[in-house]
């Protein structure tokens, strides 16, 4: 298959793009001596990229908002309250349906690397072997990487060092926390320790959930940081979240981003959730709950957005389009001056692919796989202003979804 009138992004001029099975074997400048033949796709001057990625979201939660029912005040508070109640419904069947549903929504929206994080705070492990399942069966689709997210702690719940090593054994690929959520300061600290040690021991990837708080006092980035910098395991190590760091003073922050800078950590920010979810204890003025997004990516260090949630008793909404949160985020975090415009869809595609340590498994370069997404849209300014869509999504050299745009006539 070839695509022909191809835009890349930063680079001048239309190209042709050849793949061969599941690989990319070529990429040369459009020629219109030629011709096109029956099967080309035309990209019709817009861009082509490799495919979207969703780094941080929770399959095992979506589509469960309203049952058994809906969060009235929309906090994270009765979130929480409501998915309590929901939890005791959840078997195998059903978490399964729920993800691939979610999947078969990313997937309409050129998303083909996700993340998920999935609650091991559970004596059965049920979402987590449900999980590993979809993974196998979804393979075609996306690439999934599986989470051990501790929901109701580590250290603070029974057995749950226990069951984060039960759940990597299972399958999980990478080890999550939340320090923040642990009964007291020193448990948030030794969970932090412990989870660092079981990647590092299993070779396991790492995503935090780190400081999802207003409380300027919640602190354990600089200990996760610091426990990668010793580790040299930096690259591997994620800090989701981080919310708190909206409410450091500058004079904390100074010194913080010194140390993240030598740890060489990634950063997600999950923004149409945070500024839904923080800001719940402050009257005015208030606060945005999301970390410093434009500082972090200014400081060159690596930062994207996530979804979350989609449709579950944290955040009502979502439909699985990453580029709504990529306005959304934007918008939030004081991003939409004429530089960041120019390179926005970084922040869904590469930086997000770095965070999830794709390597050479991801990018538009020969010898790669042939995933790759036609866009409505010739730049990424364009992109977000027009709200453009992923028009064609490609995976291993097949198309896998194809968008008919909506027509306007004028009269
Ligand atoms: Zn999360």
């Amino acid at each position: 298959m070839n695509i022909i009138n191809a835009r890349l992004r930063g680079r001048e001029g239309l190209y042709r793009i050849v793949l061969e099975q599941d690989r990319i074997v070529e990429i040369s400048p459009h020629s219109p001596t030629i011709s096109a033949v029956s099967n080309d796709l035309d990209a019709g001057g817009n861009l082509v990229i490799a495919p979207f990625v969703e780094p941080h979201i929770h399959l095992d939660a979506t589509l469960t908002a309203g049952d058994p029912a809906w969060n009235m005040s929309g906090t994270l508070f009765e979130g929480i309250e409501l998915w309590g109640k929901r939890k005791a419904q959840v078997t195998h069947e059903d978490t399964k349906l729920r993800a691939k549903k979610t999947i078969d929504m990313l997937v309409e929206h050129g998303i083909q690397h996700v993340r998920t994080h999935v609650d091991v705070t559970d004596p059965t492990l049920g979402a987590l072997r449900a999980m590993v399942e979809v993974r196998e069966e979804t393979r075609h689709l996306v690439d999934l990487q599986i989470v051990a997210f501790p929901q109701e702690g580590i250290e603070s719940f029974t057995n749950g060092r226990a069951l984060m090593e039960q759940a990597v054994e299972l399958g999980a690929d990478v080890v999550g926390g939340i320090p923040h959520f642990e009964n007291t300061r020193d448990q948030g600290v030794s969970s932090i320790k412990f989870l660092m040690d079981l990647a590092e021991r299993t070779g396991c990837l790492v995503d935090v959930h780190c400081d999802e708080t207003d409380d300027p006092h919640s602190r354990f980035l600089e200990v996760l940081a610091e426990e990668a910098r010793v580790r040299s395991m930096g690259a591997r190590v994620t800090a989701s979240h981080t919310t708190a760091m909206g409410s450091y003073d500058n004079a904390y922050c100074s010194k913080l981003f010194r140390l993240l800078k030598m740890s060489g950590i990634n950063f997600i920010s999950c923004p149409t959730e945070s500024i839904h979810l923080q800001g719940r204890f402050d009257t005015y003025p208030k606060r945005r709950g999301l970390t410093r997004v434009a500082e972090i990516d200014r400081a060159g260090m690596n930062v994207c957005f996530a979804q979350d949630s989609i449709v579950d008793p944290w955040y009502p909404l979502g439909n699985g389009n990453i580029l709504r949160i990529l306005e959304a985020g934007l918008h939030i975090c004081h991003m939409l001056g004429y530089a960041d415009l120019q390179r926005a869809l970084d922040l869904i595609t590469d930086n997000s692919a770095r965070t999830l340590n794709l390597g050479e498994r991801y990018g538009l370069e020969v010898g790669r796989p042939a995933n790759l997404l036609l866009l409505s849209a010739p730049s990424d300014y364009e992109m977000i202003r027009t709200q453009g869509y992923a028009l064609t999504s490609i995976r291993a050299g097949k198309v896998i979804m194809q968008r008919t745009p909506a027509k306007v006539a004028r009269f």
